[in-house]
C-alpha cells in the first residue's frame, strides 16, 4: 500500500528486500548507504524485522539519520514530540493518523479527556505526547491498567493500540465518544475464503451504536498511516530542497 500511494502521488519508491539471514552489521552498513545518497530523501524499515538473527531494532530505527526518518521513530524525533515541538521533525505516521482522524471528525480536542491503551513506541507512547500537545488531558493505559473498562468509560475521545482483538467492549464506551482503533489481527474465519478476517482491538458492532464516530478495521487507521507518510515524505523532500 505505501508503494501504490507513492506511485500515486509521483515519489519513487524502492523496496529493498534483504534476506532473513541479514545481520545487524549488514543492515547498519545499508543505512549507512542510504542516509549519504542525496537522492534519497526518506527512508523506512519496516518493522517487525523479519529476520533469523537478533537485531537491536531500536539501534536500527535511531540509525536512520532524523533528516530522513519519515517514520518519525528516530529518538530525536521522538524526543521533540515528547516535549511537545511538533513542527520541526517528524511525527510518526499512526499517531498522527490518529490525530487527524479525530481533527477532521470536527471533534475539539482541547480540554477533552483522551483515553489512550497502549504505550508503545510507536503508537501508544506518541499518541498520547500528541494529544497531550493538542491540549487533551490524557490518560495511558496498559496490560497493568486496572479497571480498564471505568477508565474507558470516562473517555471522550479513545485510541486503542493494543493488539488484543475485540478486547475493548462497545458496552465500555461513552456515549458520544470518539473511537480511534489502531488494532489489527488475523483472526480464523472459515466463512472466508482465506480462512481468516482482520479485527480490531475494539467490538466494532457494539461500540459503533455508543461512538459519534469510529473507524472500521480495515479501512481505518491503516490508510491514514500510509498517508501520513507521504506527507513526512513531501516534507522532507522540501526540506532537503531548502538546504542545497
Ligand atoms: P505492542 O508494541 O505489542 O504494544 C502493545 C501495548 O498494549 C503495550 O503497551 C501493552 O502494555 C498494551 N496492552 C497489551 N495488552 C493489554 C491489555 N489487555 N490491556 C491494556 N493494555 C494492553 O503493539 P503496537 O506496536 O503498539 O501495536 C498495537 C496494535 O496496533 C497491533 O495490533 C498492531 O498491529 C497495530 N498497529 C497498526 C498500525 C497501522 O498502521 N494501522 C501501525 C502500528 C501498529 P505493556 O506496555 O504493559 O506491555
Amino acid at each position: 500500500m505505501k508503494l501504490k500511494a507513492a506511485k500515486n502521488i509521483g515519489i519513487i519508491a524502492k523496496h529493498i528486500v534483504l534476506p532473513s539471514s541479514t545481520n545487524e552489521i549488514e543492515l547498519l552498513g545499508i543505512l549507512s548507504h542510504l542516509n549519504l545518497d542525496p537522492h534519497v530523501h526518506g527512508v523506512i524499515v519496516q518493522m517487525p524485522l523479519d529476520c533469523v538473527n537478533s537485531i537491536n531494532s531500536n539501534l536500527i530505527t535511531d540509525s536512520v539519520f532524523p533528516n530522513k526518518d519519515v517514520d518519525g521513530l528516530n529518538s530525536r524525533n521522538q524526543g521533540k514530540v515528547a516535549v511537545g515541538d511538533l513542527a520541526t521533525g517528524f511525527l510518526p505516521c499512526t499517531p498522527s493518523g490518529c490525530l487527524e482522524l479525530v481533527k477532521r471528525s470536527g471533534t475539539k480536542i482541547e480540554g477533552s479527556h483522551t483515553v489512550v491503551i497502549g504505550r508503545s513506541r510507536i503508537v501508544g507512547t506518541p499518541v498520547s505526547e500528541l494529544f497531550k500537545w493538542h491540549n487533551a488531558t490524557v490518560t495511558t493505559c496498559h496490560s497493568k491498567t486496572k479497571n480498564l473498562d471505568e477508565v474507558v468509560a470516562n473517555a471522550d475521545i479513545l485510541v486503542v493500540a493494543i493488539g488484543q482483538p475485540n478486547l475493548i467492549k462497545g458496552e465500555w464506551i461513552k456515549k458520544g465518544a470518539v473511537v480511534i482503533d489502531c488494532g489489527i489481527t488475523s483472526i480464523p474465519d472459515a466463512t472466508r475464503k482465506s480462512g481468516s478476517r482482520l479485527v480490531g482491538d475494539v467490538d466494532f458492532e457494539q461500540a459503533r451504536k455508543r461512538a459519534s464516530w469510529i473507524t472500521p478495521v480495515p479501512g481505518g487507521v491503516g490508510p491514514m498511516t500510509v498517508v501520513m507518510l507521504m506527507k513526512n515524505i513531501v516534507l522532507a523532500a522540501v526540506k532537503a530542497a531548502r538546504t542545497l
